[in-house]
C-alpha cells in the first residue's frame, strides 16, 4: 500500500525520480508542512535516494535549520528555502539532475515547448549561470531570483529546479520537463530549426493537460511501473 502521508509521498517521489534517472546519489524533493508553511519537509543528506523512506524525512525552517532533530538536511537545502521564501505559491520543490535538459544549459540552447507535456514550460526556462552548489542563503536567493515566476530553471552544467503546487505535481512536472527536453534534443538532431508550440498553442494544451486527473494519472503510472519492476 502507498504511504499517503506527506513524508511518505516525498520519499516515494524521490525513489521514483531516482529510478527514472532524474536523480542519482544527489538530488532532493521538498514540500511545505501544511500545518506550518514556514516548515519544509525534505529527504536527508546521507540516505541513498533509491531507498529513502518516510521515517528518514527531515523538517527544517525557512533558513534550513532542523526542527525536532532528525537526520542532517542536504547541503543544498538553501536552494529550497530561498524559493519558498520568495514564492508563496510554491508548495513543493525538486532539485534534479536530468541528463538531457541539463545539456541544453551547456549547449546554450533555450528549452522550448515542442511536445504536449512540455506545455508546462511555455513561459520559458531561465538558466542560472553559476555552476556552484547552492550551499548558502546568498546563492539560494540568486537562484530563486533567476527562477522568478517560472515553473522550472536550469542550473548551468549542474541540473534543474522544478516547482509545483503539491508533491505529485512536482514529480509530474519533473518527468514532463525531461520528456520535453528529450523530444527537443531528438528533433535538433534532424534539423537546426524546430517547430515549437506557439504561445496560444501552449496555453491551450496546458489548460487541457495540467489538471489534477492528469497529474494523478502520471503519478499512478510511475508508482505501478516502479512496483512492477521492484525498483521503488
Ligand atoms: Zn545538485
Amino acid at each position: 500500500m502507498t504511504d499517503e502521508t506527506l513524508a511518505g509521498k516525498i520519499a516515494l517521489a524521490v525513489r521514483m525520480l531516482t529510478s527514472e534517472g532524474l536523480m542519482d546519489f544527489n538530488g532532493h524533493l521538498s514540500a511545505r508542512d501544511p500545518q506550518n508553511p514556514n516548515h519544509i519537509l525534505i529527504n536527508p543528506r546521507h540516505v541513498s535516494r533509491s531507498v529513502v523512506t518516510a521515517q528518514d524525512i527531515v523538517t527544517v525552517d525557512l533558513r534550513g535549520q532542523p526542527v525536532n532533530g532528525g537526520k542532517e538536511p542536504p547541503s543544498e537545502t538553501p536552494l529550497h528555502t530561498a524559493i519558498y521564501r520568495q514564492r508563496a505559491d510554491v508548495i513543493s520543490v525538486a532539485h534534479i539532475h536530468p541528463q538531457i535538459a541539463t545539456a541544453f544549459s551547456i549547449a546554450q540552447i533555450p528549452i522550448e515547448p515542442v511536445f504536449t507535456l512540455g506545455c508546462l514550460f511555455g513561459d520559458g526556462v531561465p538558466v542560472y549561470d553559476k555552476p556552484d552548489l547552492i550551499r548558502t542563503d546568498a546563492l539560494g536567493d540568486e537562484l530563486a531570483e533567476s527562477l522568478g515566476a517560472a515553473r522550472a530553471a536550469l542550473m548551468r552544467g549542474h541540473g534543474a529546479v522544478v516547482v509545483a503546487e503539491n508533491v505529485e505535481a512536482c514529480f509530474t512536472a519533473c518527468i514532463w520537463f525531461e520528456e520535453n527536453a528529450k523530444k527537443l534534443f531528438a528533433a535538433r538532431q534532424m534539423s537546426t530549426t524546430v517547430h515549437a508550440f506557439t504561445p496560444a498553442e501552449t496555453a491551450r494544451v496546458k489548460a487541457d493537460l495540467w489538471r489534477p486527473e492528469t497529474i494523478r494519472k502520471t503519478w499512478d503510472y510511475y508508482v505501478d511501473k516502479g512496483k512492477r519492476a521492484g525498483v521503488i
